[in-house]
Formats: structure tokens, C-alpha cells, sequence
């Protein structure tokens, strides 16, 4: 929106004064852009696809710079430049927008006349050199979204998925389970005690529990299944193609495994695991509240247990 109305207010006046002094194929290519402009901003207000509005908005202002230097040589190039930024800031992908932007500086200097050879190298190397370091800037921009998008979905204690990530991915299994493309279970697991570990033996004590735990399970999920932290000593399985009785089976021997291996101090440490599949009409919340309902009466039944809940008649 702003590189919008930036750009709207700095060409107008040219828009103007090019119909004022009858230049009408400047004035035509300068109305053109500012149409193509207003209308992405209002494509991007109304909440349309912001990918598509920024092709939409950047291949024709790619256009007009490569094209403006044959019509006007003396100041032409200058547009260019500022092709080559928008390129940088609006495409999503950083080597699209590169060659974008070297294929509009070809055809620019192929174009454009110029009076000497020097001119002519001058503006070559730096209309290279804003497109390189266009590049780095927008690939640093890149790695740096994709690093902030990956610790916003990750735990730091255990380096498991977070709830942020569980969020996504129970979205993306509904849509899957609605569409039937496939079936899934989701596992509600919670610590049995763990306060009184923490109270026990220590805050640093129960951490190593969990990362151990993390462990524990992670080596026991297959390569589709997704484990996630969602609170302090709550894990979720999703896991797909898992039916009521093979969720059951499953769900039964990690309990074991946890029963067996998972110590603190030596001392034993137990969960408490409720199960549910899906069923029509879910939402996110209804899904996990019958899995969170199963739990709290496997907790109820005296710990250390796998309950998983059953499909009601009308299910
Ligand atoms: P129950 O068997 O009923 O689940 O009992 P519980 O003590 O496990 O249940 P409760 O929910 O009362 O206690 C959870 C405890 O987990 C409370 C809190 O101190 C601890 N906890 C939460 N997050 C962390 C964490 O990141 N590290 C550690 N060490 N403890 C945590
Ligand atoms: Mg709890
Ligand atoms: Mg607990």
C-alpha cells in the first residue's frame, strides 16, 4: 500500500504534465501505470491474494521501465531503478524477482540510445550492481522471515513443534479428514505428578523429564505422525491413518514405553493419555475437548492409563 501511493503521487505529475505538453504515448504509459497501481491497491484493500496482486502490480512496472528508454532516452533509465526495487520488495520469491530485474535491464540497455560509451557502462554497472545488491538484501530478508517464522513454531525446551504449529496442522487434518482424503487420531498426553517432581527434586529436574520424554516419543512416532508441546507437560500426537483400535494399540504401548523408561532420579514417572478420532462436523476445539475429556477420566481412573474415547451412536 505505501510503495502504492508512493508511487502514485510521484508519477502523476509526470501523467499530467506529459497530457499538458500533448507527449501522448509518455502520457499513455504513465495513465496505463497508474491504473495498473491504483487498481492493486484496491485489489490488496479489498484482502485479495497478496502473490498474485504483486505479479500483477510488478510485471507491468517492469514493462514500463524496460520499455520507457527507448521513448524517452535522456531520462528513461532512471525508472529502472525503480523497477528493480519494487521487484526486490514485492515478489515472493527472491531469483524470480532477480532475473525479473535483469531481463528488464537488458532490454532497457538494448533499447535506450545514449550518447557515449561511457554513459552507457556507467549506467550498466549500476543498474547491475542494484539489482545485486537488491538480491542480497532480499534473500537476507528471506532467511531472516524464514528463521523468525521457524522459532515462533518451535519450543526452546524441547525443540518439539509448539502449540502455534499444533494450531496449523489440526486446520490443515480437518480440511484433509472432511475432504476424506484420510483418517486421523489425535492423543491428549499429560505428565502423571509432575509437580510434585518440581517440587521434589527441582524446576531443572522436571525440564530434563520433559526433553527426555520429547525423546521418548519422537523415537517411537512413524515418519507421518506429528508430535507437539502445547503446555507445560501436555504433548498432542496426530496421527494419520490411525484408527479408534489401532490408536488404541498404539497409544497403549508408548504408555508402556513411558511406564518403563521415563525416570526421574530413579524414580518412575508415568502419563496419563486420552484419544479421540475424528468425527463429522468437528472443529479444532470440539476434536481436542474429547481427547482433553478422555484424559482428565483416564486421570480420574487413577493415572498412568490410556482412554480412548468412543464414537457415539449418531457419530
Ligand atoms: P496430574 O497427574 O493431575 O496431571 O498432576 P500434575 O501435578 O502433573 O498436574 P498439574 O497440571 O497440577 O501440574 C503441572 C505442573 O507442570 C505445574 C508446573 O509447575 C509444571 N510445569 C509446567 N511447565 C513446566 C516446564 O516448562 N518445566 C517444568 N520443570 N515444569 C513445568
Ligand atoms: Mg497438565
Ligand atoms: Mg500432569
Amino acid at each position: 500500500m505505501t510503495l502504492g501511493l508512493v508511487g502514485m503521487l510521484a508519477i502523476t505529475p509526470f501523467a499530467i504534465w506529459r497530457w499538458v505538453r500533448q507527449e501522448y504515448v509518455l502520457a499513455l504509459l504513465d495513465t496505463g501505470l497508474l491504473a495498473v497501481i491504483a487498481t492493486a491497491m484496491i485489489w490488496g484493500w479489498r484482502g485479495g491474494p497478496i502473490r498474485y496482486i504483486a505479479y500483477f502490480a510488478t510485471l507491468p512496472v517492469s514493462a514500463f521501465a524496460a520499455v520507457i528508454s527507448l521513448v524517452s532516452p535522456e531520462s528513461g533509465y532512471y525508472w529502472v531503478f525503480i523497477a528493480i526495487l519494487t521487484n526486490a520488495m514485492l515478489l515472493p520469491r527472491v531469483g524470480v524477482a532477480t532475473m525479473l530485474s535483469l531481463a528488464v535491464v537488458g532490454v532497457a540497455l538494448l533499447l535506450g540510445g545514449t550518447n557515449t560509451a561511457f554513459h552507457m557502462t556507467t549506467v550498466a554497472v549500476t543498474l547491475v550492481m542494484t539489482v545485486l545488491f537488491s538480491w542480497v538484501f532480499a534473500s537476507r530478508a528471506e532467511s531472516q522471515r524464514r528463521q523468525l517464522e521457524s522459532l515462533a513454531m518451535s519450543d526452546p525446551l524441547t525443540g518439539l513443534d509448539n502449540r502455534r504449529a499444533f494450531e496449523q496442522a489440526i486446520a490443515q487434518a480437518l480440511h484433509e479428514a472432511k475432504d476424506g482424503q484420510q483418517i486421523f487420531g489425535l492423543a491428549l498426553l499429560d505428565l502423571d505428578g509432575f509437580k510434585e517432581i518440581n517440587d521434589t527434586h527441582g524446576h531443572e529436574a522436571g525440564d530434563a523429564v520433559l526433553r527426555q520424554l520429547s525423546r521418548l516419543i519422537s523415537d517411537y512416532l512413524r515418519a507421518s505422525d506429528r508430535l507437539f508441546r502445547i503446555g507445560g507437560e501436555e504433548f498432542v500426537l496426530l496421527l494419520p491413518g490411525a484408527d479408534i483400535n489401532g490408536m488404541r494399540a498404539r497409544m497403549e504401548n508408548l504408555r508402556g514405553r513411558i511406564e518403563s523408561n521415563l525416570q526421574c532420579r530413579g524414580e518412575p514417572v508415568t502419563a496419563s493419555i486420552g484419544a479421540s478420532g475424528w468425527q463429522p462436523g468437528d472443529t479444532a476445539t470440539s476434536w481436542l475437548m474429547r481427547a482433553d475429556a478422555a484424559m482428565y477420566r483416564a486421570k480420574h481412573k487413577g493415572r498412568n492409563r490410556v482412554i480412548v474415547h468412543e464414537l457415539s451412536a449418531a457419530a
